[in-house]
């Protein structure tokens, strides 16, 4: 089976997601109280969003979406969503407003240098404006490629996969296959978006909804340990040993 047969599964498991969530929208027209938005396929329109999405995308480093909800909800009623502002502040003071997140201290100094880039770029003018690249991206100290490449789907509409370890376990048992490597999973991705794209999915929803529906999966059923296998929606075509389980 292909990824684009498990991906249609999942969604049929799951439906739509609604990715990326934006704490300012959220309640407002088709965002739910979370800021998710199922089916609405919806780009940052301004600057601010899209560094809200750049936050986001470094706070979930080894860190659960609730507690990176817990720091958006406070630099938003603070006004520090902003990547001007994050830019000239103090690193101890902004990381005193994302200790939840884990990290903190790594982590503002992350996010200052992500700020400075994007402003010193001007990158932050709406998902009509210009796009950093990914090399560029992946220069800055703290960004990796799973970072890099949700930025870059998520907050300027470019069609990346994201590889994220959810993914990296839910397709290596998938295919029995403990080593399968990022780049054979992107490939894959890729080849699936077209395939979506034939069937009328644009590249960037397939590869926002794939992202969010591994995620949900990985969190759902296939976890880390002891994964839920006879209750999974992808149980008779997985090459996993259920023997293991
Ligand atoms: S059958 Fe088991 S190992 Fe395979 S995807 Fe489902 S939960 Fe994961």
């Amino acid at each position: 089976m292909d990824y684009y047969s498990l991906y249609t599964l999942l969604l049929e498991a799951y439906g739509l997601q609604g990715w990326w969530p934006l704490t300012g929208r959220a309640g407002s027209g088709a965002y739910n109280e979370k800021g998710y938005h199922p089916g609405v396929y919806h780009l940052p329109e301004s600057g601010n969003e899209q560094f809200e999405i750049a936050l986001g995308a470094v706070l979930t480093q080894n860190c659960s979406w609730h507690n990176v909800r817990i720091c958006l909800e406070r630099l938003s009623a603070a006004g520090l969503v902003n990547g001007e502002i994050i830019a000239q502040m103090d690193e101890t003071e902004l990381a005193d407003y994302i200790r939840s997140s884990g990290y903190y201290k790594q982590k503002s100094r992350k996010l200052r240098i992500l700020s400075r880039f994007l402003v010193e770029g001007s990158w932050l003018q709406g998902c009509a404006g210009n796009k950093p690249s990914r090399a560029e991206l992946l220069n800055l100290w703290g960004i990796g490629e799973e970072s890099a490449d949700s930025i870059l789907l998520y907050a300027y509409g470019v069609p990346c996969p994201v590889v994220d370890a959810s993914a990296r376990r839910i397709l290596a048992r998938f295919v029995d296959e403990p080593s399968l490597s990022d780049e054979t999973i992107r490939r894959g991705m890729e080849f699936a978006a077209l395939k979506g794209e034939a069937e009328g999915t644009p590249p960037v929803s397939f590869l926002n909804e794939f992202h969010a529906l591994l995620v949900k999966h990985g969190k759902a059923v296939c976890t880390k340990r002891n994964p839920r296998c006879p209750e999974c929606c992808l149980l008779s075509c997985c090459a996993y040993d259920k023997q293991k389980v």
